[in-house]
């Protein structure tokens, strides 16, 4: 492991930070990576995780879909925690150009990061897949029927995120890139990098300054510079602070 003073000596002199997030950057504002089953949750839907966020599962099961998404991915009320505050400011401070995510919680803008790049889209954004009409989260959660209809012509109205078996926007996807390409150091938090082609994107990163945050080990272990497995928050807000 790596220790907090190395890292601080690091962003001193950086200027072009990237953060690359997966769901343990917002397992402390108590939102559960959905991959890691409990068994409790084994016993309540009929099927895995994967498949109740495919389009296909959408398609075919849509009432499930919603039930699921509803009480398994949505979390309305949860607010950003010290990680999102911590990476808002170091982009406030020029330090930081963009926030790159892989989750769909928008609570990096929550926080007041302007840059942020969803790879897998938004709860925040849905659409009318018949008439394209935007919708805001509130109109599904608050939907009086399991699948929310359009207003304007009775469409199911579907959340502008990613599912399993589509592919991500090639715009965002350009974005990201892009970003990690240009980045001095990339700090990569709260994922095991398994998920492609997402994961695959810190291969752009140029400087061989990537800093791993994550409880558990990662494929990137013995390709990072500095390696921490303690709560992303809790060492990105101590580090922020020293700066
Ligand atoms: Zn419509």
């Amino acid at each position: 492991m790596s220790t907090e003073k190395q890292l601080v000596e690091l962003l001193k002199k950086a200027t072009n930070i990237v953060y690359f997030g997966g769901a343990g950057t917002s397992t402390e504002s108590k939102i559960p990576d959905f991959r890691s089953q409990d068994g409790l949750y084994s016993l309540k839907y009929k099927y895995p995780p994967e498949t109740m966020l495919s389009r296909s599962f959408f398609d075919t099961h849509t009432e499930e879909f919603f039930e699921f998404y509803r009480d398994k991915v949505l979390y309305p009320d949860a607010k950003p925690n010290k990680a999102h505050y911590a990476l808002a400011k170091l982009e406030s401070m020029g330090k930081l150009s963009a926030v790159v995510t892989q989750n769909i919680d928008g609570l990096h803008q929550l926080a007041g990061s302007k840059d942020v790049i969803e790879l897998h889209g938004s709860v925040h954004k849905n659409y009318c897949t018949r008439c394209n009409a935007k919708y805001e989260l509130h109109y599904v959660v608050s939907s009086e029927t399991v699948i929310p209809h359009c207003r304007e012509c009775g469409g199911v109205v579907r959340p502008d995120v990613v599912f399993y078996e589509e592919g991500l926007d090639q715009d965002v996807m350009m974005a990201a890139v892009e970003a990690i390409s240009a980045s001095d150091v990339l700090i990569v938090g709260g994922t095991s990098l398994v998920v492609y082609p997402a994961a695959g994107m810190i291969r752009y990163h140029q400087n061989k300054q990537i800093v791993l945050i994550n409880k558990s080990e990662t494929n990137y272990d013995d390709k990072a510079l500095m390696r921490f497995d303690e709560a992303i928050g809790e060492l990105i807000d101590r580090v922020v602070g020293q700066l």
